[in-house]
């Protein structure tokens, strides 16, 4: 499953999911785009990746806003001719109850969350309609099958991406560009750190495999889903998350 010679973005890289996913990429071959909020999260995975003999780049940007987006892509096509695979990961989790959700919490979160899927997809599609191939990949949550409360607006958020990815792989398949969604389930990272051990027991209770996933568990996938091997797999939703939504 290599990805020599491809070149890869991957939003939200500079913690959790998003860093693991940057490593693996860069472990199998391709040159990866890191983005992240902070500079400082990115440059230390880009030094992580230059460490292990890979190839990457720092680009830190605010995805949630349109004209950050334009920015970041004019300067990784600046760089690399092309661009073979977008990893829609970044995202942001506001818990609230419906009577304390604020509109700052909802739209921070729809901004963050979907509408930075649409601008990113928006903009990668273009170099990947002139190569005729392409591989985008976006990071849901088990959250938008079943709900949880205080997690409406960001159920809604993960929901959406399932839409759109559905939506968006039939617009593209017969330009030989992919769009999945890989769902996780309960991944331990910076987002579930504040979970407290009761939380998280009663979590962990409900998984069949009996124990959270790691942040490499949804990276092995998605690079599964990056590589040639996954050319006929298209509009479908991957769940990683120990059998959970099984039960
Ligand atoms: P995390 O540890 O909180 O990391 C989030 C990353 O997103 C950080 O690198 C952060 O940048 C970046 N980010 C946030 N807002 C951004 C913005 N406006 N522009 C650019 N980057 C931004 O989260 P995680 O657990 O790795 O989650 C990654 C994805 O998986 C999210 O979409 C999340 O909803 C999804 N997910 C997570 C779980 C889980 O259990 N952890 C389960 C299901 C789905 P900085 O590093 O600069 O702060």
């Amino acid at each position: 499953m290599t990805l020599q010679g491809k070149t890869a973005l991957v939003t939200g890289a500079g913690r959790g999911i998003g860093r693991a996913i940057a490593l693996k990429l860069a472990r199998n071959g391709a040159f990866v785009a890191v983005n992240s909020y902070s500079s400082q999260n990115a440059d230390a995975v880009v030094a992580e990746i230059h460490a292990l003999g890979g190839q990457a780049l720092a680009l830190s940007a605010d995805i949630s806003s349109s004209d950050s987006v334009t920015k970041l892509f004019d300067a990784l096509l600046a760089q690399r001719e092309r661009l073979d695979i977008l990893v829609n990961n970044a995202g942001i989790l506001r818990d609230r109850l419906l009577l304390r959700m604020s509109d700052e919490d909802w739209n921070a979160m729809i901004d963050t969350n979907l509408k930075s899927v649409f601008l990113c997809t928006r903009a990668a599609i273009k170099p990947m309609l002139r190569a005729r191939c392409g591989r985008i990949i976006n990071i849901s949550s088990i959250a938008a099958f079943n709900g949880n409360p205080g997690q409406a607006c960001y159920a809604a958020t993960k929901a959406g991406i399932i839409g759109f990815t559905r939506s968006a792989s039939r617009e593209v398949a017969k330009h030989g560009i992919t769009v999945n969604a890989v769902a996780p389930g309960f991944i331990e990272t910076d987002m579930t750190a504040g979970l407290s051990d009761k939380q998280k027991a009663k979590l962990i209770s409900c998984i069949p495999a009996g124990f959270p996933g790691t942040a490499q568990d949804v990276a092995e996938t998605v690079a599964f889903i990056a590589s040639d091997a996954a050319r006929y797999i298209t509009g479908q939703v991957i769940t990683v998350d120990g059998g959970l939504t099984t039960v």
